[in-house]
C-alpha cells in the first residue's frame, strides 16, 4: 500500500503549482544524478521578440506577410512571435497545406505558393541558396517558391530564476545539461550566461538526436536523470528520462501529457521546491 505521506506531499506539491503523476516519483526524485533542460521555455522565457527584418529579394512587409502565412497554424513559441508582430492580411481559405517539420521549422502551401520559413538547415534541405546569418540570437529564414526572400532575427529572454535554479542544483552535486535544437552559437551562449558547463550543452539538435543524447547521458549515471521541457517535440525525451518535468503554462499538450511532474507556473525554482519536498517526503516515510 501506498504510505499515507505521500498523499500529503503530493497534495503540498499541488499547492504550489506542482502536479505529480505519482507517489513512487517523489522516491526517484530523492536519488537524482543530472537534470537535462530543453533550452526554449525552460530556460528561457520562450517568448522571441523580433529584433530584425531582413528582406534579401522581397520588401520588408512582402517579407513578414510570406512569414506569417508560413506560421498561420504555428504553436510554436517561434511562429507566435512572427504572427503577433503586424496584421497582414491573410486570406486563411487559400492555405491549403501546413506542415510542421520538427527541428527545421514550416512548410505552407498558399494559393499556387509553397512557403518555407525556418532555420538554415531548412533551406539546405530545400537547395534554397541563403547566406547563413552570425546573429546573437535566432535567425529565421523565409522562402517562397525556392526563391529566398530574407531572413528575420528574433531573441528570447533567460528566465530570471535560471542562473541562480543551476547555480544551487551544482551545490546539491546534481548536473546540468541543456539540449536544444537551436544553434551552437546560441546554446553555447545561453549555456554560459546560466552556468551549465560547455561540455554539457549539445545544440542543432533535431528531435531523434535529443533522444539519443538523453540515452548517453543516462548511461552516464548510476540514479535518476531527470529531462524538463516544454515543446511537442520533447514528448519522447519526457518520457525515455527516469523522471520527465514538463512546463505546464506555457508548454504544449503533449508535453504536459508524457511527462511525470507538471510545473504549472513555468518558474524554474519550482524544481527545487520538488526536490525539496521529495527529501522531506522520504524522512517522514522512514
Ligand atoms: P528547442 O530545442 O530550442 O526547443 P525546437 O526543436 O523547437 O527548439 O526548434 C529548433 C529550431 O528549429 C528552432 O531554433 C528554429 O530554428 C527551428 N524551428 C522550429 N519550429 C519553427 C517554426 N515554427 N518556425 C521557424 N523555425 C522553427
Ligand atoms: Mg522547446
Amino acid at each position: 500500500s501506498v504510505p499515507l505521506t505521500f498523499f500529503t506531499s503530493i497534495g503540498q506539491a499541488s499547492r504550489q503549482g506542482i502536479l505529480i503523476k505519482g507517489g513512487n516519483y517523489l522516491e526517484a526524485l530523492t536519488h537524482v544524478d543530472a537534470i537535462v533542460f530543453d533550452k526554449t521555455g525552460t530556460l528561457t522565457e520562450g517568448s522571441f521578440v523580433i529584433n530584425e527584418i531582413h528582406p534579401i529579394n522581397s520588401t520588408e512587409d512582402n517579407l513578414l506577410k510570406t512569414a506569417q502565412i508560413g506560421e498561420f497554424y504555428s504553436t510554436h513559441p517561434i511562429g507566435k512571435a512572427i504572427l503577433k508582430a503586424k496584421n497582414e492580411h491573410i486570406e486563411e481559405e487559400l492555405l491549403n497545406g501546413y506542415k510542421e517539420l520538427s527541428g527545421y521549422g514550416v512548410i505552407a502551401y498558399y494559393d499556387s505558393e509553397e512557403i518555407l520559413v525556418g532555420n538554415h538547415k531548412l533551406m539546405t534541405k530545400y537547395n534554397i541558396e541563403a547566406q547563413e546569418i552570425i546573429y546573437p540570437g535566432t535567425v529565421i529564414y523565409v522562402a517562397k517558391n525556392n526563391e529566398y526572400l530574407g531572413y528575420i532575427a528574433i531573441s528570447d529572454k533567460i528566465k530570471d530564476e535560471t542562473p541562480q535554479t543551476i547555480k544551487e542544483l551544482s551545490e546539491k552535486h546534481i548536473s546540468t545539461y541543456m539540449l536544444t535544437g537551436d544553434n551552437a552559437t546560441i546554446g553555447n551562449a545561453v549555456g554560459e550566461k546560466v552556468g551549465i558547463i560547455k561540455n554539457n550543452i549539445f545544440s542543432g539538435l533535431l528531435p531523434q538526436d535529443k533522444v539519443e543524447k538523453m540515452e548517453e547521458i543516462k548511461h552516464k549515471y548510476k540514479n535518476n536523470v531527470v529531462f524538463v521541457g516544454d515543446g511537442v517535440n520533447d514528448a519522447p525525451v519526457l518520457s525515455l528520462s527516469d523522471i520527465g518535468i514538463a512546463m505546464g503554462g506555457t508548454g504544449s499538450d503533449v508535453a504536459v501529457e508524457a511527462a511525470d511532474v507538471v510545473i504549472m507556473k513555468d518558474r524554474l525554482t519550482k524544481i527545487l521546491e520538488l526536490l525539496k519536498i521529495a527529501k522531506i517526503n522520504r524522512k517522514v516515510v522512514i
